[in-house]
């Protein structure tokens, strides 16, 4: 963390604080010594105060915002409780958020441990981007510029319709907001996932705003979705209860427009950075599982599942079958119509086969021109006709690649059936290959079940 002011007891007091906290902090006492730290890297926070001669803080946030290298570090702006028009202006240079001088310890803490959350999902984010190889530093930071914290979709819960009509007034130029006034509906409201961020009035007779917060994160679906707590003074000490119960920020009465904007902003942002990292997360596993030409699931899937669904059968005793299919004579297509030829001819195999097998059974391409289904609670016979129903799917009908007239294509096929507690995956594949061979001696194109 990067403290920023030109008055050194400001600095020191800051820094026992945050150090208490076990932050690691670091000080500057003027713009260009903290542009200078800045861009050594490293800094995930900057407090900076406002006033200081020379660049004064607003020139040092516009400065780092404006470089790709440092744009993604949060700015808190120390801003001092006499000029309202700070605020603006710090907005405007793109500050994260503010404090106001005097610095209160709950406020401080809040809205660290707030952009703390942000920035982590940022350098997560970048770096996902980064170990996709294709993906330069150029291009993770347009992604994640992309995220905006425009036109979110917010909650405002407050009895008092009056209140509730003037946060809409704040924030209806950038978002879209419900109001409502009935705390007790709040949980089912936000259920559906639509909300991007719920503001709690702290005011809410004799309902306890604490509670709607602590039902929220206990539902899986809201467990992440940001809160804002609106709070009056002598709500301090149930605001830090709200903090340790998950709430991520709160803002005291009355409500400054400009401060409010602000913190809806950096809440709007981290929700989608997060959901953006999730789902770059999900296409990560989901690269890792599949095989590309075919979309089918790959041999490292495969593996684990394979082990994951015979242990499961062992225990429950129940039947599993392992269907291991070879495409006959391969190599001649290859070799008498070309490699692309080739690998169409897989593709079209594999949605042959997905096409004929249960949405339970798992299908992977085991590797080359080799595929293999695990089919759960199924028995010997089951298992025939699922593997007959394959070969024929493959043999009634040719293939129609780009060659001039359609391709004659047949397969052998191999079945084990899991056999006593002791079967292994590598004892259970042993037999279903045994099968597949029989099946290619004895002429191909055809089923052979292992029978051990
Ligand atoms: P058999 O009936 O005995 O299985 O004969 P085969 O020709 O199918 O068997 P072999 O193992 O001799 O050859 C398999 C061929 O499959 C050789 C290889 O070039 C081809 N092959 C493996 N993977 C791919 C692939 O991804 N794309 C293409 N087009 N061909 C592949
Ligand atoms: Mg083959
Ligand atoms: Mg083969």
């Amino acid at each position: 963390m990067l403290i920023v002011d030109d008055i050194p007891t400001n600095v020191r007091l800051l820094e026992a604080r945050l150090s208490a906290e076990y932050y690691d902090v670091v000080t500057a006492s003027s713009g260009p010594e903290a542009l200078d730290i800045c861009a050594q890297g490293d800094i995930d926070i900057i407090l900076l105060d406002v006033m200081m001669p020379g660049m004064d803080g607003f020139e040092v946030c516009s400065r780092l915002k404006a470089n790709r290298k440092t744009s993604h570090i949060p700015v808190l702006m120390v801003t001092a409780l006499d000029q309202p028009s700070d605020r603006v202006h710090g907005l405007d240079v793109g500050a994260d958020d503010f404090l106001t001088k005097p610095v209160d310890d709950v406020q401080l803490m809040a809205r660290v441990k707030s952009l703390v959350r942000l920035k982590a999902l940022t350098d997560e984010l970048r770096a996902r981007a980064l170990t996709g190889q294709e993906i330069a530093i150029e291009d993770a930071m347009r992604a994640m510029d992309a995220v905006s914290s425009e036109d979110g979709s917010i909650l405002v819960v407050d009895i008092d319709p009056r209140q509730a009509e003037r946060i809409r007034g704040y924030l209806a130029g950038g978002h879209r907001i419900d109001v409502l006034s009935n705390p007790a509906d709040a949980a089912m409201a936000v259920s559906g996932g639509d909300y991007e961020l719920v503001i709690v009035s702290m005011a809410l007779g004799d309902f306890d705003p604490l509670r709607v917060c602590s039902q929220m994160r206990t539902a899986e679906l809201t467990r992440t979705l940001p809160i804002i707590l609106i709070a009056e003074d002598d709500d301090k000490p149930r605001v830090v209860r709200g903090l340790d119960l998950g709430v991520n920020d709160f803002i005291m009465r009355p409500v400054e427009r400009n401060e409010l904007l602000a913190r809806v902003r950096t809440q709007i942002k981290r929700q989608r950075y997060a959901a953006e990292l999730r789902q770059s997360v999900t296409n990560t596993l989901a690269l890792a599982v599949t095989d590309e030409l075919t979309g089918l699931y790959n041999r490292r899937y495969f593996d684990r599942h394979l082990s994951l669904m015979l242990e499961k059968a062992q225990e429950q005793a129940r039947d599993m079958a392992v269907m291991l299919i070879d495409m006959d004579f391969f190599k001649s297509v290859n070799d008498t119509h070309g490699h692309d030829i080739g690998d169409s001819v897989l593709r079209e195999f594999s949605d042959r086969l997905r096409r004929n097998i249960r949405g339970v059974d798992l299908a992977c391409r085991f590797g080359g021109e080799e595929f293999v289904v695990l089919m759960p609670d199924t028995d010997w016979r089951q298992a025939q006709g699922v593997a007959e129903r394959v070969r024929q799917a493959v043999a009634e009908r040719g293939f129609g690649t780009n060659a001039s007239r359609p391709l004659a294509i047949t397969v052998s096929v191999g079945l084990a059936l899991n056999d006593s507690d002791t079967d292994t995956p590598e004892v259970m594949l042993k037999r279903a290959d045994v099968a597949l061979y029989r099946a290619k001696r004895e002429g191909r194109n055809r089923v052979v079940f292992d029978a051990a």
